[in-house]
């Protein structure tokens, strides 16, 4: 299926230094198939206006393809309403958004605040700040040996004084899969609020947010076959309502005065200013592709994949490989490093056969402090387009390597 599915994607098709092309980075950012990108041509060949503004004909056809979108998100995350989605320009925006409008204005001096030590910068740097602006701790739920939180630290570091929860969903850097219903139902048990981040999961699996009860969820749709610069931040509408505009300025006001302004309704009380409508177009085709292929055969190939390279890596015994290797516990990413030699000097000799990865703290330096490899790993991470071709360039790759510089 994966071999059909890849002739979708142009990029693909390529060599690189003389190899064939060989990518194990999505997780860094995945590749876009012909429908996407002819979904963002054909919004500016045909359609391009701005939405929400002009009572003309292209710009009502560009404010249906922008608000469609929002239907077609809140379907593939079983939101409740489109007021519960707002369009941002990444994951990390989504955090900025929720510590600024959210954090800044309900958190008290003495409060606590939790994340894991596996969070990606983007949902640890923003939550530093508010916990220093307001006087409040920021407290970190630890990993087992398989780089997974444990029971014991959901029941030991989430109480009463907790009131902000907000953990990620899969590591960017283990590929774990994190117990986030059991930490949302313990952060709502003591009245604190359960937010997650699933750039790492809403590509690779089914997502359920209402039924997972998160009362938000942040993603970038590039890790999903969308272009850059269009992500999302699910809120249920009960706390999107509660918490003041992050983005000021056109579209996101109801009313202005001189001296004072109403906001818009939810969802654009968070959309200030000219929208991103290609990202959008694209992201609704993205997940088209995406239901067409199915989100039960996406986790299939990937299992494969990775249960594959699991078995590949353990025979060379130069190879050392971080966190669990049950392949029910994790997504498509896998961390190791190399005996003796630096991870960048890994990627170079991997890039001269055509094999990219990626290499060195994967934005999360605290998870590498704890993991005691400061020098970073090696990641690879896999999607729909990789094949077991992919599997046999970097296992090859790795044995060269070893061979040149080991
Ligand atoms: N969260 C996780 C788990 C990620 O892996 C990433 C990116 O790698 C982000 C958040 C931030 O995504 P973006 O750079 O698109 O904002």
């Amino acid at each position: 299926m994966n071999k059909e599915i890849k002739k979708d994607f142009p990029i693909l098709d390529q060599e690189i230094h003389g190899h064939r092309f060989t990518y194990l980075d999505s997780a860094a950012t995945t590749q876009k198939p012909i429908a996407v990108l002819e979904a963002v041509n054909d919004y500016y060949k045909n359609y391009n206006a701005n939405p929400h503004r002009g009572a003309y004909y292209l710009s009502e056809k560009s404010t249906e393809i922008y608000e469609n979108t929002r239907t077609v998100v809140k379907e593939f995350i079983g939101a409740k309403n489109e007021k519960e989605i707002i369009f941002v320009k990444n994951a990390t925006e989504a955090f900025n958004l929720l510590a600024h409008s959210y954090g800044m204005n309900f958190i008290k001096e003495g409060d606590e605040i939790v994340i894991s030590v596996a969070e990606h910068h983007s949902n640890l740097v923003p939550w530093q700040q508010v916990a220093k602006a307001k006087g409040a701790l920021l407290k970190y739920l630890y990993l087992d040996e398989e780089g997974i939180i444990t029971e014991e630290e959901i029941a030991n570091k989430i109480t009463n004084k907790t009131k902000i929860v907000s953990v990620t969903h899969v590591s960017n850097v283990l590929g774990t899969i994190q117990p986030i219903k059991k930490i949302i139902e313990k952060a709502h048990s003591v009245g604190a609020v359960a937010f997650i981040d699933i750039a790492q999961s809403v590509p690779h699996m089914k997502i359920d947010v209402s039924q997972l009860d998160a009362d938000a969820a942040v993603f970038s749709g590039h890790k999903m076959l969308a272009p850059m610069g269009i992500g999302v931040l699910y809120g249920k509408e009960e706390l999107l309502e509660k918490m003041p505009p992050f983005m000021c300025g056109g579209d996101m006001i109801e009313y202005v005065t001189e001296q004072d302004t109403t906001f818009a309704e939810l969802p654009n009380k968070f959309e200030g200013g000219t929208q991103n409508v290609e990202g959008a177009a694209g992201l609704t085709s993205a997940i088209q592709y995406l239901n067409e292929i199915g989100m039960d055969n996406v986790e299939q190939i990937e299992d494969e994949l990775v249960s594959e390279t699991l078995k590949r890596l353990e025979e060379l015994p130069f190879v050392t490989v971080y966190g669990t290797k049950d392949t029910k516990k994790k997504s498509g990413v896998i961390s190791f490093n190399v005996e003796g030699i630096h991870p960048h000097d890994v990627a170079s000799i991997l890039d001269s056969y055509g094999v990219a990865i990626r290499v060195g703290r994967h934005c999360a330096y605290p998870l590498l402090n704890y993991m005691g490899v400061n020098a970073g790993t090696c990641r690879v991470s896999f999607y729909i387009y990789n094949t077991m071709e992919d599997v046999e360039a970097l296992i090859e790759g790795l044995k060269n390597t070893r061979k040149w510089l080991g």
